[in-house]
């Protein structure tokens, strides 16, 4: 018995095939989009129950997923809220049509689908990217309400019918289509289950199991938390990774609303762990792992969840960074992540010297990229000398003021990039009473300029560039048994065998330095870069 046709009213003749076409790459989300929908159902009513607006027993409420392969079905159903027929007729006819229209209006001419953030403004109606039909078939949580099937083929005509349904809530039934029996297959469910649903508020049930922790870490109060709680929960997340340094713990629900939890991996000097992401999540559902823009740049690097609803996720990339929240967000977790640092440095200097070459590249990206975080940062960050001590920048120049001066009274910080080849110079200004500091991993010579910028009156030069000679301390040098036509000949046989004019040889004396050769710091730097950038030296 058909109690009402329909026709849905949109601009657009048919959003199906566009929907289905743009987001081809993406179509597992259906499941999200259901199970979230689910999800939301259980706890408006939840909501009611503790509002004392719904009165009847809640039961032990839970979403399930199950599939019927011969049949050719997917059913998400849950004991939530549920609708009358008037519902679905606004809710899903209207709000749930309205908002897939406007997002596929939207975006359909941009192309690159992977440009929008989780692709959220879909919702129900990304069922049709792998159902011929979809029946809804639901009891509205209302005393004497009448259950209700709505059923639609994926064009805009749709049947509302009444339905025999015992219990309250919702079963969204797809009719899966024939390009998309991929889904009826009990590992390819699960997987999209636990990459999206893993971390959701209500349990959820597959094949008989739960598949979520319904209370994940960062969703609880640091100060219920122990170290081993997030130890723990780190292994969850990279059960490969070796055990993280520390963490941040972040929670903030004003001006805007984000938790999550931070993790500083162990770095190999190499980095290899580009692999392991952050993970970005919006009320417990996972959207992406592609948190670019979201969180700053040099922190990308870092292992976690970040958990906001206050991110805009049907949004294209470029609407993203211009994002006044999404900025915001990303200033506070730069910020808590310098101030967590400061923390661990004030609190054990030793501790935080021996994790600290794993830190190490963090906080120079950081520093180079963000004047702010520069400015949190140059309290507790270390540079080391070649003899393995570790200093702070304010210590450091404390530490070479009395020798490490040239002429105009600029301090002069001497590094090697690499201490074996260039030991001999070491040498050299050590035996001068000289100080060299260790500046050889691969982002120090972006680290360096950075130096020279911020630092007032000091010079930041490789230990053997061409004011090195001009740093020794004649006073202490051996007097050379060189004539200075000796000299110039030892520099022209030198120049001939070196065959290079862009190299400054100097005679000292046979029995300290023989013979230094320098490179101007300038040119040695142009060709830094120009290897840097590719373009070979
Ligand atoms: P959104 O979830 O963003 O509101 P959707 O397109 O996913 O958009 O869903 C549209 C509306 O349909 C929801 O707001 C809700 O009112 C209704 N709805 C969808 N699924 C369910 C469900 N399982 N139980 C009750 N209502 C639902
Ligand atoms: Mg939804």
């Amino acid at each position: 018995m058909v109690e009402e046709k329909g026709t849905i009213s949109v601009h657009t003749e048919n959003i199906f095939p566009i929907i289905k076409k743009f987001l081809y790459s993406d179509h597992e989300i259906f499941l999200r989009e259901l199970v979230s929908n689910a999800i939301d159902a259980t706890q408006k009513l939840q909501k009611l129950a503790s509002m004392g607006e719904f009165q009847g027993e809640l039961g032990e409420l839970k979403v399930k997923v199950a599939f019927d392969k011969d049949a050719k079905t997917i059913t998400v159903s849950d004991q939530g809220i549920g609708m009358t027929a008037e519902e679905i007729k606004k809710y899903i006819n209207q709000i749930a049509f309205s908002g897939a229209t406007e997002f596929v209006e939207k975006y359909k001419d941009k192309g690159d689908d992977k440009q929008i953030i989780g692709h959220f403004g879909l919702g129900f109606y990304s069922s049709f990217m792998v159902a011929e039909k979809v029946e809804i078939v639901t009891r509205s949580h209302q005393d004497g309400a009448e259950p209700a099937r709505w059923v639609c083929d994926g064009s805009t005509e749709f049947e509302i019918t009444t339905a025999e349904k015992a219990e309250r809530g919702t079963d969204i039934i797809l009719h899966v289509a024939d390009d998309s029996t991929e889904f009826l297959d009990s590992w390819r469910l699960r997987q999209i289950l636990e990459k999206y649903c893993r971390f959701l508020p209500v349990p959820v049930e597959f094949e008989e199991k739960i598949i979520n922790d319904t209370a994940p870490l960062w969703t609880k109060a640091p100060a219920d938390l122990t170290d081993e709680d997030y130890l723990s929960f780190y292994k969850k997340l990279y059960p490969t990774a070796a055990d993280p340094l520390f963490w941040v713990h972040l929670n903030v629900d004003y001006p805007f609303n984000l938790t999550g939890i931070l993790y500083f991996p162990k770095v190999a000097k190499d980095f290899e762990m580009h692999r392991d992401k952050i993970q970005l999540y919006s009320r417990q559902v996972f959207i992406t792992d592609e948190v670019k823009d979201v969180v700053p740049e040099f922190l990308m690097l870092l292992h976690g969840v970040i958990d906001s609803p206050d991110i805009p996720l049907n949004v294209s990339r470029s609407f993203l960074q211009a994002d006044s929240n999404v900025k915001k967000i990303n200033g506070y977790i730069s910020k808590k992540v310098a101030e967590k640092l400061h923390e661990l440095f004030k609190a054990d200097r030793k501790a935080f010297e021996e994790k600290y070459d794993s830190i190490d590249v963090f906080v120079k990206y950081g520093m180079i990229a963000d004047d702010k975080f520069y400015d949190r940062s140059k309290a507790f960050t270390l540079l080391q000398n070649t003899e393995g001590k570790y200093f702070t920048l304010d210590e450091y120049q404390e530490h070479i003021k009395a020798n490490q001066q040239d002429k105009d009274e600029t301090l002069v910080i001497l590094y090697t990039t690499d201490p074996a080849r260039q030991d001999t110079y070491i040498q050299g200004v050590r035996d001068r009473g000289y100080d060299v500091l260790k500046l050889d991993g691969v982002i120090d010579n972006h680290f360096i300029n950075t130096l020279e910028q911020k630092l007032e009156k000091v010079s930041v030069r490789r230990v053997d560039s061409d004011t090195l000679d001009k740093l020794i301390d004649k006073g202490t040098q051996a007097e050379s048994v060189l004539s200075d036509a000796d000299k110039e000949k030892v520099k022209e046989v030198f120049n001939q065998a070196l065959d290079r004019k862009d190299v400054n040889v100097e005679a000292l004396s046979p029995d300290d330095l023989p013979v230094l050769i320098t490179l101007p710091e300038f040119m040695r730097r142009m060709k830094d870069m120009a290897r840097y950038n590719g373009m070979g030296a």
